[in-house]
């Protein structure tokens, strides 16, 4: 749960401030819908928002974010990084999904949001399937303000979830699937498959 800066009334987050928040964690954490929750919000406060994915991401839709329980909301699939940059000037939130995916230039894109003012909302993978740092979010956790760490539930015992172990024999850091691909699992299931694996 997350209360959001300006109901908690700490912290200057008056008007033109803007500040970045992370929604980070494994597969099947609920990152989507935390994020979607607080955009939602943000839209019955009369803000405008935009929401943003890498356009390599096309499991479900190609413009629609879909979180896995299918909660939808219209949003733009971009090619790189700085394209956010322009799509997103009439905005004040700027929501970002997927934000392993994108390219190394998106830290500086985030910083450039918050910097002129705007609230910048992204969630993402923190770890990939081989339980290492993925992509750009570890520099995005370092330079967000506020970081919220969502867990799964081991689909092997029940125990608490952070990582996503792929069940399928594909190689990469980038590879898109869902429950036919992979598992959330606790840090002992996790590394019992990874002992397997090899
Ligand atoms: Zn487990």
């Amino acid at each position: 749960m997350f209360l959001e800066p300006r109901q908690l009334g700490f912290g200057n987050t008056g008007p033109g401030t803007g500040w970045v928040e992370v929604i980070c964690g494994s597969m099947f954490s609920g990152k989507t819908e935390e994020l979607l929750r607080r955009l939602r919000r943000a839209q019955i406060a009369h803000q405008r928002v935009e929401l943003f994915k890498p356009a390599f991401d096309n499991r479900y839709h190609t413009t629609d974010v879909v979180s896995h329980n299918r909660q939808s909301r219209g949003g733009r699939a971009v090619e790189s990084a700085t394209d956010i940059l322009a799509a997103a000037t009439n905005c004040e939130v700027v929501g970002i999904d997927e934000a392993q995916f994108f390219d190394e230039d998106l830290p500086e894109v985030v910083r450039e949001l918050a910097n002129s003012g705007k609230r910048v909302v992204i969630a993402g993978l923190d770890m990939d399937s081989d339980g290492r740092p993925f992509g750009p979010m570890p520099l995005l956790m370092a330079e967000a303000e506020f970081v919220t760490k969502v867990n799964a539930i081991c689909m092997q015992c029940g125990a608490t979830a952070a990582y996503s172990f792929r069940t399928s024999a594909e190689e990469g850091q980038k590879v898109l699937g869902e429950a036919d691909k992979y598992e959330a699992r606790c840090r002992k299931c996790f590394l019992a498959g990874m002992r397997s694996r090899s």
